[in-house]
C-alpha cells in the first residue's frame, strides 16, 4: 500500500477565519486529524464525515497524550495509507514542536508538508491594537518562550541579553514566569516603567488585554494563554476588535445546526461569542417513492417552488443522486421564498426566476399573480410545514404537487456547554428563528430539569415571539412582520445589546 502524507498544520490564534485557504482545504480532505487544545475545535466542523478527529491536547502539567504517542500515531496512519492532518494553534513551528515531528516523519520516511499559521505572537497583538513594529518606535521583535520547564537541548534564555538587544519582546507561555522574567530583563537594563500588556484569549470572544509596566508585573493577574508583549509599542492602543458591538457578550443560537451558520456567524462578526445549541434534527422522509416520482416527471411542472435551504439541498440531492444532471430540470422555472433559500438554489448552480419580495408565504403568492390556471407547482417541503402556500396556489387554480424532502425532529439533548454556562447565568440572550426552536428547547431543557431561569430572549417574528412569550420568556427582541430576516435580528440583538 501506499504510504499516506501527513500535514502539519497552523490553524491559527483561535478566530476561525484566520487560517490559510490550504490549511482549511486539506482539513476537509483528511481521513484523520490529530488536533491541538489550542487550535479552534470548530475546525472540526469542517472535517469530511468518516475523518476521525482526535484530540492530543496537552497541557502544562498534564500531558493528556504524550508527544511519542502523537509522533508513532503519525506515522502508523501515514503508514496504512491515510491523509493525516495534525493541527496545531498558531502556527505548527513557532514553540509548536513541528520541527521535531517533520524530523520523526522523515527518520520514518512519510512524506510530509508544512502549512504555516498565523502566529499568535503577532496575531494576539495585532488583535489588541497593538503593532509589534512601529516605524519610529520598534524596528524589530523578538518571540522568546517564557518557559524554562525547557525541552531537551534547548537552550536558557539570555533575559539579560535581549534586554540589551531592545525592541520589541513577544513572550508567549510566560504568565507563570512573569516576576522572575521582568526581573531579569531589568537587570539586564530595560527601565521598570517599560510597558507591557499581556494578551489573553487573543483574536477569540474571550480576549482580555491586561496593561502594566515590568516593575509592576508580578502583581497584575494575568493567565494563559497569553502573549505578553514588552516594549514602547505596548502602550500603544489602536483597539479595534474589544470594541465591537457584541464583543463580551455570550449568545446562544437555537436552531438545526446546519442552518445556523448565517446568524451565527454575523453575530460573530460583531464580536459576540456564540454558542450553537441545536434544538432541531433533520431526517429523511418515511420513503422516497413520492419524491422519485416527481423527479420522474420533473418536466411536465411549470414551476419547482422551494421555501427553505434545507428543502433545497435535499431536494436537489435526491435528483443528482439518481444519475441525473441538470438537464433532468428542462424548462422549469424556480421560486423560492427568502433570500438565503435563492442562495442556497444558486450554490447548486440554478438561477431563481422568481424570489418572494417579502419573505412568507403570502408575499409569494401575491408576486405569482391571481390565476395561475393550467399550471403546475412542485413543491418540496417539510413533513409538517403551514399549508398557506399549497392552498393558496390550488385556490388561485394552480395543480400543486407537494412531495415529503425531509421529516424535522429533536436532538437528543442540549450540548454540555450551553447548560453548563447556563446554570452560571453566563449567557446573555437567546435567539429563536421559529417557534418549534422554542417549543424544542423548552422540553429538552425540562429533560434536565434545569430552568432557564431569566434568560432574556431575542425573536425573529412576531409569531416566534408570541411562543416564546407563552412560554414564559422574556423578549426582549422582536422583529415586526416587515423586517423579518437573520440580518435585522443581528441587527436589533446588536442595538439592544
Ligand atoms: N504555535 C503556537 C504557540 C504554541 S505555545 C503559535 O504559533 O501561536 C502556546 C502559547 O501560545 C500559549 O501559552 C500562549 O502564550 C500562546 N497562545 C496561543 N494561542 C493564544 C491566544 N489565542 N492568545 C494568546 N496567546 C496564545
Amino acid at each position: 500500500m501506499q504510504t499516506g502524507r501527513v500535514y502539519l498544520i497552523g490553524a491559527g490564534p483561535g478566530d476561525p477565519e484566520l487560517i490559510t485557504v490550504k490549511g482549511l482545504r486539506l482539513i476537509r480532505e483528511a481521513d484523520v486529524i490529530l488536533y491541538d487544545g489550542l487550535a479552534n475545535p470548530e475546525f472540526l466542523k469542517e472535517a469530511r464525515r468518516g475523518c476521525e478527529c482526535i484530540n492530543v491536547e496537552k497541557r502544562p502539567g498534564f500531558q493528556r497524550v504524550q508527544q511519542d504517542e502523537i509522533n508513532q500515531m503519525m506515522v502508523d496512519f501515514a503508514q496504512k495509507g491515510l491523509m493525516v492532518v495534525r493541527l496545531k494553534g498558531g502556527d505548527p513551528i513557532v514553540f509548536g514542536r513541528g520541527g521535531e515531528e517533520a524530523e520523526v516523519l522523515r527518520k520514518h520516511n512519510v512524506p510530509f508538508e508544512i502549512v504555516p499559521g498565523i502566529t499568535s505572537a503577532i496575531a494576539a497583538p495585532a488583535y489588541a491594537g497593538i503593532p509589534v513594529t512601529h516605524r519610529g518606535i520598534s524596528p524589530h521583535v523578538t518571540i522568546v518562550t517564557g518557559t524554562t520547564a525547557s525541552l531537551e537541548g534547548e537552550g536558557e534564555v539570555n533575559w539579560e541579553g535581549l534586554a540589551k538587544v531592545g525592541g520589541t519582546l513577544l513572550i508567549l507561555m510566560g504568565t507563570r514566569k512573569r516576576s522572575e522574567i521582568a526581573r531579569r530583563l531589568i537587570a539586564g537594563g530595560h527601565p521598570p516603567e517599560t510597558p507591557v500588556a499581556a494578551i489573553e484569549w487573543g483574536s477569540l470572544p474571550l480576549q482580555r488585554t491586561v496593561r502594566t509596566t515590568l516593575g509592576e508585573i508580578g502583581s497584575v493577574e494575568m493567565t494563559n494563554p497569553a502573549v505578553i508583549v514588552v516594549g514602547k509599542v505596548a502602550a500603544m492602543d489602536l483597539d479595534w476588535f474589544a470594541s465591537k458591538p457584541l464583543f463580551g457578550k455570550t449568545i446562544a443560537v437555537t436552531r438545526a445546526r446546519t442552518q445556523a451558520s448565517e446568524l451565527v456567524q454575523q453575530l460573530r462578526e460583531l464580536g459576540a461569542q456564540v454558542l450553537e445549541v441545536p434544538t432541531i434534527a433533520f431526517a429523511e422522509p418515511e420513503n422516497w417513492r413520492e419524491v422519485d416520482g416527481a423527479i420522474a416527471d420533473i418536466h411536465s411542472y411549470d414551476w419547482l417552488v422551494l421555501t427553505s435551504t434545507n428543502g433545497t439541498d435535499r431536494f436537489f440531492e435526491r435528483l443528482f443522486k439518481q444519475d441525473r444532471d441538470v438537464r433532468a430540470l428542462g424548462e422549469i422555472k424556480i421560486a423560492t421564498i427568502g433570500a438565503a433559500t435563492s442562495s442556497r438554489v444558486r450554490k447548486w448552480h440554478l438561477n431563481v426566476d422568481l424570489e418572494a419580495t417579502n419573505r412568507a408565504s403570502e408575499g409569494l403568492l401575491a408576486d405569482f399573480g391571481a390565476d395561475l390556471s393550467g399550471q403546475r407547482f412542485l413543491l418540496p417541503r417539510p413533513e409538517k410545514s403551514r399549508d398557506v402556500l399549497a392552498n393558496g396556489l390550488r385556490e388561485r387554480g394552480g395543480e400543486v404537487r407537494e412531495v415529503v424532502v425531509y421529516k424535522t425532529g429533536m436532538p437528543e439533548c442540549l450540548p454540555e456547554k450551553f447548560l453548563q454556562l447556563l446554570q452560571e447565568n453566563a449567557i446573555d440572550l437567546i435567539a429563536f428563528t421559529s417557534s418549534s426552536t422554542v417549543l424544542n428547547f423548552v422540553s429538552l431543557l425540562k429533560k434536565t430539569g434545569q430552568n432557564w431561569g431569566s434568560l432574556p430572549a431575542a425573536c425573529i417574528g412576531p409569531i416566534t415571539a408570541r411562543t416564546a412569550v407563552a412560554q414564559g420568556f422574556d423578549v426582549v427582541v422582536e422583529l415586526d412582520e416587515t423586517s423579518v430576516s437573520i440580518s435585522g435580528l443581528v441587527q436589533a440583538i446588536a442595538a439592544y445589546c
